[in-house]
């Protein structure tokens, strides 16, 4: 259903089953598994489907190796299981990624580990070969049987210089392992949105309507594209919202303190050195004063981060020029030769990790495994859905999902275990059948092989629905875009304002391809499409060149 099918049907039967607030990964999947079982749900969010926590992760799809320190195995064992899953159900977004952790030293850390495990230690310190060795074989054994990755292996210097000849010479060991990379996660949420919606015609999702309000037993949300309020009644209300739980809660009248986030901000650097350098292996290491670093291979381009730091309101995170010039520092750490200058910074991303609030001693010890918490609000249902990673949206959804069941009474008719996402349906499972697959497309559509694949890599298999637009055109302003990407993601996928299209429709944005020629010309294809007057196109050029500079310190 489109936006004004959707509040038409909600005029005419408020009833639900469910209303979802928070369309970050965790509503998106939890709204997939309720739609799955049929139930009658509404998703909402304040802003755009994935505009908080979930756009942005540090991209990777991940176990968690570091929380085995904190004695976090459930979590971890979880996460590792749904890492798998998204390697094999998300193929065309989630890929394995090698990485690689080098090591200064052999038997640092032995102590620190258990004394965290213990709760004794409050500082983050720098871990040796052989700690990181003992923890690489719990990871390894998580995985089991269902194994889409490779087991890791170690390396002395000499293997390790041959490998990586540009590494800081004082090295004396690297470990190489896998996990994933996710190449857009703001793409991936909204196809789990857009897939809950074609399975049942009774989930229902709106961006760009945030709950405002509970009125007796309705639930009041703000319609911010026609400015009308849309009054809803659920059995249950599951608040999604990440960072902002508690003020969500606010709203509905309950005092909460589950959430005590912190900050973390990344950059994205276009460097062909140090992409070179690293390929398109990750580089996984430790700041002398322990702190988790990475490099991450993202297109063409190299993502550094991340930091972790306390902070009171979640709409007060941006990458400060501090933490910009703390991730340039790092890079030294590990490949000193390779000068990194501000102006390769293309993008710049930060947020809030929602985490259970814990007065716990130090960031890095509060616990990154999730939960829900049950309130009653004027005699409707409220779960809270506290915590979690990325890697671990479908576990959770699935929990709440069941938990949600239990209360309404219904049975589960079917699982989102193998349920594959978007543009990874009846994707090319070996590069042989890919390229057969490819080499069909382009004989169909006469196109130019080099596009088609750029498409597909962008897309997966929904590249042959972005091909049936029409003959491929490419936009003037830039020949890395095509127009029929630009129309089909703007007639398909619940485009309200043209960031949404630039930021997480597509990673357009994110590669640093946004010039202002190639903004005009993508606002007119996307207002011509949405019938926008000239006006408002002027509008909403403006409202992308305002948000890219505070967001993400980008001048268009
Ligand atoms: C810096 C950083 C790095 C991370 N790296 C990784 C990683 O590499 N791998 C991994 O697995 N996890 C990672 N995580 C964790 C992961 O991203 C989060 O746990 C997850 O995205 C949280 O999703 P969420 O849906 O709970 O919250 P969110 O994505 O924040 O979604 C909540 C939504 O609620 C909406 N909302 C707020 N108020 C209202 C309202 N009144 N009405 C309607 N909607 C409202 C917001 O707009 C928002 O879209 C990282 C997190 C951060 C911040």
């Amino acid at each position: 259903m489109d936006r004004p099918e959707i509040i038409t049907e909600l005029k005419q039967n408020p009833k639900l089953d469910v209303l979802i607030v928070g369309a970050g990964i965790n509503g998106a999947g939890t709204f997939l598994d309720m739609a799955v079982n049929g139930l009658r749900v509404l998703l909402v969010d304040r802003g755009d489907f994935c505009s908080g926590a979930s756009a942005t992760s540090s991209h990777m799809a991940h176990g968690g190796i570091r929380y085995l320190e904190n004695g976090e195995f459930r979590l971890v064992r979880e996460a590792v299981a749904e890492r798998n899953r998204m390697i094999k159900n998300s193929p065309h977004m989630v890929k394995p990624l090698p990485t690689v952790i080098p090591m200064f030293k052999l038997f640092s850390g032995f102590l620190n580990a258990p004394l965290k495990f213990v709760n004794l230690l409050d500082k983050p310190s720098e871990r040796g070969a052989a700690v990181i060795k003992i923890g690489l074989m719990f990871y390894d054994s998580f995985t089991g049987k269902n194994r889409t990755v490779p087991a890791h292996r170690f390396f002395g210097r000499k293997e390790t210089f041959a490998r990586y000849p540009l590494l800081n010479k004082g090295v004396k060991y690297t470990a190489e392992y896998y996990d994933g990379l996710m190449l857009s996660p703001e793409r991936l949420n909204t196809e789990i949105v857009l897939d809950a919606e074609k399975e049942n015609p009774q989930a229902m999702a709106l961006n760009y309507a945030p709950l405002v309000g509970i009125e007796k037993d309705c639930a009041v949300l703000n319609d911010l594209v026609s400015g009308e309020k849309i009054h809803v009644k659920p059995s249950i209300i599951i608040n999604a919202a990440g960072p902002w739980i508690d003020n969500v809660n606010e709203r509905l009248g309950i005092k909460t303190k589950f959430i005590g986030g912190t900050k973390g901000s990344h950059i994205i650097l276009n460097t062909p050195t140090l992409k070179k350098a690293i390929g398109n292996r990750e580089f996984f290491f430790e700041n002398k004063d322990g702190r988790i670093v990475l490099l991450l291979p993202f297109f063409d381009k190299v993502i550094i981060g991340t930091s972790d730091l306390p902070i009171n309101d979640p709409d007060d995170a941006f990458c400060t020029p501090e933490e910009e010039v703390y991730f340039i520092e790092l890079v030294k750490r590990v490949f000193p030769e390779i000068p990194i200058l501000p102006e390769q910074i293309v993008f710049r991303f930060s947020g809030v990790r929602p985490l259970e609030f814990q007065e716990a001693k130090t960031t890095g010890q509060i616990t990154r495994d999730h939960s829900i918490k049950e309130e009653t609000v004027n005699e409707i249902k409220l779960m809270n859905l506290v915590g979690g990673k990325w890697t671990s949206y479908r576990a959770f959804g699935e929990q709440a999902c069941n938990r949600a069941m239990e209360i309404l009474g219904k049975q589960r008719i079917r699982s989102t275990e193998n349920f594959a996402i978007g543009g990874g349906k009846n994707y090319p499972p070996t590069s042989m059948d890919e390229d057969r697959y490819l080499s069909q497309l382009i004989s169909k559509n006469a196109g130019d092989t080099n596009i088609v694949r750029m498409l597909y890599e962008r897309y997966g298999t929904l590249v042959t629905e972005i091909l049936s637009v029409g003959p491929v055109e490419l936009l003037t302003s830039n020949p890395l875009i095509s127009k029929n990407e630009i129309k089909y993601l703007t007639n398909n996928e619940k485009v309200e304002y043209l960031d949404d299209l630039l930021l997480r429709r597509s990673s357009l944005g994110w590669l640093g391809y946004i010039t202002a020629s190639s903004l005009i010309e993508i606002c007119d294809l996307v207002g011509d499409e949405l019938g926008w007057d000239k006006d408002r196109k002027v509008v909403e050029i403006d409202r992308v060149k305002k948000l890219f500079e505070k967001n993400h310190g980008v001048k268009i």
